[in-house]
This record gives structure tokens, sequence and C-alpha cells, in this order.
């Protein structure tokens, strides 16, 4: 079990896909089931802060998530959300989402059922503190702010028009909700190794993670 967190823009889905390929492992992306849950929440109508509502959704709706070419492809109730759960509109409210105990609670279930037998490589904010602190490894991925929103805007820019300076501005905020959140906030393990990737390409970031691996 190999879990890759870090804040937003950091390069884990990135590494921990290409780490999971490198090594034939099979790949999680806790993110997306955060992101399939907030986009059937706001499908529905329901108000993403009201975390009873949002707790029993994520209780009774499955979220499946499989391979594909560009990584995972990510349903839920019945809709492939693969595409929109990357959309501008699931930012912005994913982190209050991702708040509520109860939520985190039937995600955690879900994610340790998932991960539960194989060999897995999973990244997110809370893998290697929450989900699996039992994991053999641990990275903490960090790069400066600035690098991040660039990172991010650069793989936005096809099919969307957000200027840099608003990316940076949402990505700070998330940032700072995921951080400051009383239930399991995103902070390194003890035991993790932390990666500054600001100045590193992915396959040096990548390089070193399976170098780890294998140690
Ligand atoms: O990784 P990604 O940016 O797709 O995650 C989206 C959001 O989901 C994060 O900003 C965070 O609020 C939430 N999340 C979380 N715990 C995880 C993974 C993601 O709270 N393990």
């Amino acid at each position: 079990m190999i879990a890759i967190d870090g804040p937003a823009g950091a390069g884990k889905s990135t590494v921990a896909r290409a780490v999971a390929r490198r090594l034939g492992f099979a790949y999680l992306d806790t993110g997306a089931m955060y992101r399939a849950l907030t986009w059937l929440a706001l499908d529905r109508g329901l108000d993403p802060s009201d975390g009873d509502a949002l707790t029993a959704l994520a209780r009774t709706e499955e979220i499946l998530l499989s391979p594909a070419d560009s990584g995972l492809r990510v349903s839920i109730a019945g809709h492939d959300v693969t595409v929109e759960i990357r959309a501008s509109g699931i930012g912005d409210h994913v982190s209050v989402v991702a708040a509520h105990p109860g939520v985190r609670m039937a995600m955690v279930d879900a994610q340790r059922r998932i991960t539960g037998s194989g060999n897995w490589v999973a990244d997110g904010r809370d893998v290697g503190t929450v989900v699996r602190p039992d994991a053999e490894l641990k990275i903490f991925l960090v790069a400066d702010l600035d690098v991040r929103a660039m990172r991010r805007h650069a793989e936005l820019s096809a099919d969307s028009m957000r200027e840099l300076v608003d990316v940076r501005r949402d990505m700070e905020a998330r940032d700072r909700l995921d951080s400051t959140r009383e239930e399991s906030p995103l902070h390194a393990a003890d035991d993790a190794v932390v990666i500054d990737t600001t100045r590193m390409t992915i396959e040096e970031v990548v390089d070193d993670v399976v170098d780890r691996a294998a140690a």
C-alpha cells in the first residue's frame, strides 16, 4: 500500500497513476470520490453544507471506479461523471462536502474496503493519516502555491477560460478549508516522506517514489 497525500496541484494524481503503472499496482483516486458525491448532491439540488443530507447520500450511493486509458472512469447513481467532476463548479463546493464527518466516515469505509486486498497506490488528503495509516510507504507531496496554480491552470486551459489568478485564489481557498477542517484535516503523517515538487519534473518525482517503494 502506497499513500500519496498533499494539497491541490502538488502532482499527486499524475505521480500516483504513473507509480501504479510502473509497479503494476492498482490506483485509487480518493478525491474523485468526494468530487462524484459533490456532483450528485448538486444534481439533486442539495445544499453542500447540509451534513445530514450529504451523509445519507454518501451512505446510499455507491461510487464505481474503473481503470481507463486516461486514469479512472468514475460513476455514481448510474451517471458517468468522469468529465463533469473536473469542472470548476465541483471544485468550488467539494471541500465543503468533504468536511462533513459523516461523509468522511462513509468514504473512508469504502476506501478501506476497496484497498483491502491487492497492491494499491492511493492519493488524497488523508490516505496515510486516516484511510490506511498502515501503508508501507507514505508520501506527502508539496509545492509552492504559484507553481501549483500554474500547473492546474495549464491542465484546465484547453477547455476553460479561467484566469490564473482565479485558479490560484480558488486553490488557496480549498487548501485553507482542507487544512483547517476539524475532521481529518490535511497534514503529513509523522512517518511520511515529504517531497517538494516545486522544481522537479513528474519523471523525477515518479523515479523517487518508485525507488523508495523498491528499497
Ligand atoms: O484530489 P482532488 O483535488 O480531486 O480532491 C478534491 C477535494 O476532495 C479536496 O480539495 C478535498 O476537499 C477532498 N478530499 C478529501 N480527502 C481526500 C481526497 C480529497 O477531503 N482523501
